[in-house]
C-alpha cells in the first residue's frame, strides 16, 4: 500500500499509517520534516508495507517500513557500524514481503536477475526483499545512498583510481579480487564497484569474508580505493585499520 492509497481508502491501516507520520513529524525538527515531506512527495510509487517506525542511532532518524522487531534489530546493528555521514545519506528503508510487489517493483527493468535490494537515486530510499534481509545488503545499499548524496565529481575521482573499463563481460575467466575490484559484480560499473567494496569491507570487519586474503597481485588500486572510502566516510577508521594491512 502506498501513502496515496492510504489517503484515498481511509481504512484502519491507512489511519495507522497517517497517525505514525503525524507522530514522527511532531517529534522531529524542521529540517528533517522538510526531508520527510520530500520523501512523501515521492513515495506514491514506492511499495510501502505496514506502519512506519523510526530508528534513531546517534541522532540520525531513519524511517523504516515493513520491519518486525527482529528486522529492526538487524538494521540497527548493521547501520550502527557505518559512519554517521553514510547513515544520514539514506532517508528510508522499506522491507518488502508481498510477492506481487517484489516481482513488479524489483524487476522493473525486466531483467532475469531479481536483485535482493536497491537504492532509489533521487530519494535515497532503500528497498530490501524480506527474504534477503542481511546486514551485507544494508551496507551495500547505504553505500549507494552515500554516493548519490555526494557531488558527482567524486565519481570521476573514483574512475581515475579504478583506471579500467567497467563491464562484467570484460572480466570473463578472471579470478577475483583483481585490478582493484573485489568481486565480479563490482566490475559492473563504478557505483557497484563502490557498493561492493563497502559491503565486503564491513563483512571483513566482522570476520565474515576471507576475500581480501585472496588478493594475489600487489595492485596499488586496492589501497587507493580503501583510502577513498575512508576519506569520504563510507567506512570508519576501525574498518580501514582492519583491512589496510592486507592491501599493502
Ligand atoms: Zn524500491
Ligand atoms: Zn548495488
Amino acid at each position: 500500500m502506498t501513502v496515496y492509497d492510504a489517503l484515498r481508502d481511509g481504512n484502519a491501516g491507512a489511519r495507522h499509517l497517517i497517525d505514525s507520520f503525524i507522530e514522527i513529524l511532531k517529534n522531529i525538527g524542521e529540517v528533517r520534516c522538510l526531508l520527510i515531506n520530500k520523501c512523501l512527495t515521492n513515495i506514491g510509487s514506492l511499495p510501502v508495507e505496514g506502519p512506519a517506525r523510526t530508528l534513531a542511532i546517534d541522532g540520525t532518524e531513519i524511517l523504516i517500513y515493513g520491519a518486525n522487531p527482529k528486522a529492526i534489530l538487524l538494521l540497527r546493528k548493521a547501520l550502527h557500524l557505518l559512519p554517521p555521514e553514510t547513515r544520514r545519506s539514506l532517508t528510508m528503508i522499506l522491507i518488502i514481503s508481498d510477492p506481487g510487489v517484489l516481482s513488479a517493483h524489483f524487476n522493473s527493468d525486466k531483467s532475469d536477475v531479481l536483485h535482493p535490494a536497491h537504492c532509489h537515486p533521487e530519494t535515497r530510499v532503500i528497498c530490501i526483499d524480506t527474504k534477503h534481509l542481511e546486514a551485507r545488503y544494508v551496507w551495500h545499499e547505504a553505500a549507494h545512498a552515500r554516493t548519490f548524496n555526494l557531488p558527482k565529481e567524486l565519481l570521476d575521482d573514483w574512475l581515475g583510481i579504478a583506471d579500467l573499463t567497467y563491464g562484467i563481460d570484460y572480466y570473463e575467466g578472471k579470478k577475483f579480487p583483481t585490478c582493484g575490484l573485489v568481486t565480479r559484480y563490482g566490475a559492473t560499473n563504478a557505483l557497484e564497484d563502490i557498493a561492493t567494496w563497502v559491503e565486503y569491507a564491513y563483512l571483513h570487519l566482522g570476520n565474515k569474508t576471507k576475500i581480501f586474503h585472496k588478493i594475489e597481485d600487489p595492485d596499488p588500486r586496492f589501497m587507493q580505493k580503501l583510502k577513498f572510502l575512508l576519506k569520504w566516510r563510507f567506512i570508519t577508521r576501525k574498518c580501514f585499520k582492519k583491512l589496510a594491512p592486507l592491501l599493502r
